[in-house]
């Protein structure tokens, strides 16, 4: 296994194919959400010359990297797949220590990202072109993909081990060299994926780590005239300043950003099952996922029975630090994410909403030492209110009663926001109205607001995504530019 520490601890950047400490050789200490006496580890805290290096690097490495054929660059996939596999349980635990999503699901995360690896390995050998009739007879025309160049993948928080790979194995499948920027607050995460990445073979340059702030380093790698595309996932705020920085000086980005998910629950819902639903899409992930729920619309015949429902079910909830068995739900990842939810939640009161259950910090001998918070639950929320507009990011869910589909509908698409929706119906028509009235980029009937598969594509509409989606063969629009070739 490739060393990556100078000492214990210590988290490098990973440059030209070796670990390397930022120039100033300072950095940034990670605790566990959960419990402050656990130090995770220290990242690098990097500089512009640092990231200068590592765009050297890659842009360097890319020549030689895309004229390898697809399925040999496939082959370092599947081996990056291999080992990350083989070492779920100490990247898994590294997670959830990290950033306190609960052991279950950093594993469940972890296996994501080794069967994203083998996807895009496998997506070396599909043949991407087409064959386009040319209307001169002695001529033939098709059209080839070429990789963009460098890829400056910008990555956040809460998924620290999918996302740098849903973004980083498509790039590198299709061609291109890769500059990854962490999110810090999980950047030691980030690094066990790249001690993988550098077992598994890659030549030097190809995919590179520089950890660091994202107003140097993210900000860097946007404005930087040698990377050629941008990916980022993250807020509406810093991704709309990425995209504003990286389109000034010509550049391909996509972003990928917020939500403020809503879950439909019509008159003739299977209620046991939108309880549950709603549960997990709220909650789990302490409600920290890009398509969390958190706006409950439910129509009035079935309000109250679905409303006593849910309390009941969310009092069951066993809250702690997310490595003990039997917790379901963590702590928020920071001691910021905490402070921004609770304001989140006196807005909501000072606003007019009725909490009904939760709304405090928890404190307690199993609390004191981490950032934890109650799930909680407002009722008499309207679209106006600040809590049922703003992406809080946290396991606070707002309930909303409405007399009509169409009601809900109109509701469901008053947010600027349009990532994931979801219904909860047993009649075809309400379904159909959903799919066709559902302003979302991930429109799911019968299924929670959060998830989906990873072949298939993935992001939103108004202003949680820009350009084209992420995942599956979708993937291949942004990491490629069309070359169209005219022989006669
Ligand atoms: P964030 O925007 O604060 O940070 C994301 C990344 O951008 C981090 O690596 C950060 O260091 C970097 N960054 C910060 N300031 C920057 C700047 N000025 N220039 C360039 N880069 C900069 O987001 P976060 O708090 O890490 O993540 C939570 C957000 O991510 C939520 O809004 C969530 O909805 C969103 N998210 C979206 C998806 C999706 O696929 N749509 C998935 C997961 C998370």
């Amino acid at each position: 296994m490739a060393v990556q520490t100078t000492e214990k601890d210590y988290y490098l950047n990973f440059v030209n194919g070796e670990w390397v400490p930022s120039s100033t050789n300072e950095r940034t200490k990670n605790i566990n959400p959960a419990n402050n006496d656990d130090l995770v580890g220290y990242v690098q805290k990097s500089t512009k010359e640092d990231l200068d290096q590592a765009v050297a690097a890659a842009k360097a490495a890319q020549k030689e990297w895309k004229n390898l054929s697809g399925d040999e660059r496939g082959k370092i996939l599947y081996k990056a797949a291999d080992i990350l596999e083989s070492r779920i349980d100490e990247v898994a635990e590294t997670m959830t220590r990290e950033m306190g999503k609960t052991l279950p699901e950093a594993k469940g995360e972890t296996a994501r990202g080794v069967a994203i690896f083998r996807y895009y390995a496998g997506e070396g050998m599909r043949k991407v072109g087409d064959v386009i009739p040319s209307t001169d007879k002695d001529a033939f025309m098709f059209t080839t993909r070429v990789p963009l160049g460098v890829v400056g993948v910008i990555t956040p928080w809460n998924f620290p081990v999918a996302i740098p790979i849903w973004k980083a194995a498509p790039a590198l499948i299709y061609g291109n060299t890769v500059v990854l920027k962490p999110a810090t607050e999980t950047a030691v995460t980030c690094a066990k994926v790249f001690e993988c990445l550098a077992e598994a073979g890659f030549p030097a340059g190809v995919v590179n780590m520089v950890s660091g702030p994202g107003s140097v380093i993210g900000q860097g790698l946007a404005e930087h005239s040698d990377v050629n595309g941008i990916t980022f996932t993250g807020s509406n705020s810093v991704g709309k300043q990425i995209g504003q920085t990286v389109l000034a000086r010509g550049g391909k980005y996509q972003l990928e950003m917020g939500g403020k998910n809503p879950v439909i629950v019509a008159a003739d819902a299977d209620l046991d099952l939108a309880v549950d639903a709603t549960i997990s899409g709220g909650f789990r992930s302490t409600g920290q996922k890009c398509t969390a729920t958190s706006r409950v619309i439910v129509q009035s015949d079935v309000y109250e029975a679905f409303k006593e429902k849910l309390l009941t079910k969310i009092k069951d909830i066993t809250i702690g630090n997310g490595l003990e068995d039997n917790v379901w739900m963590g702590p928020s990842a920071s001691e910021n994410q905490l402070n921004t939810v609770l304001s989140y939640i006196q807005k909501g009161v000072e606003e007019g909403g009725s909490l009904l259950l939760g709304g405090e910090r928890l404190s307690g001998e199993t609390y004191d030492k981490g950032y934890f918070v109650q799930p909680t639950v407002f009722e008499g929320v309207t679209s106006d209110m600040t809590i049922a507009q703003e992406e809080i990011f946290g396991p606070v869910l707002a309930l909303m009663k409405v007399d009509s589909i169409e009601e809900a509908l109109d509701l469901a698409n008053d947010v600027e926001y349009g990532l994931s929706a979801s219904i909860f119906t047993t009649n075809i028509q309400k379904m159909l109205s959903f799919i066709n009235e559902m302003d979302a980029g991930l429109v799911r009937i019968n299924a929670e607001s959060a998830g989906v598969e990873l072949q298939a594509p993935f992001g939103g509409m108004k202003q949680s995504s820009s350009h084209s989606r992420e995942q599956g063969q979708a993937a291949v629009e942004f990491f490629t530019s069309i070359k169209t070739v005219f022989v006669k």
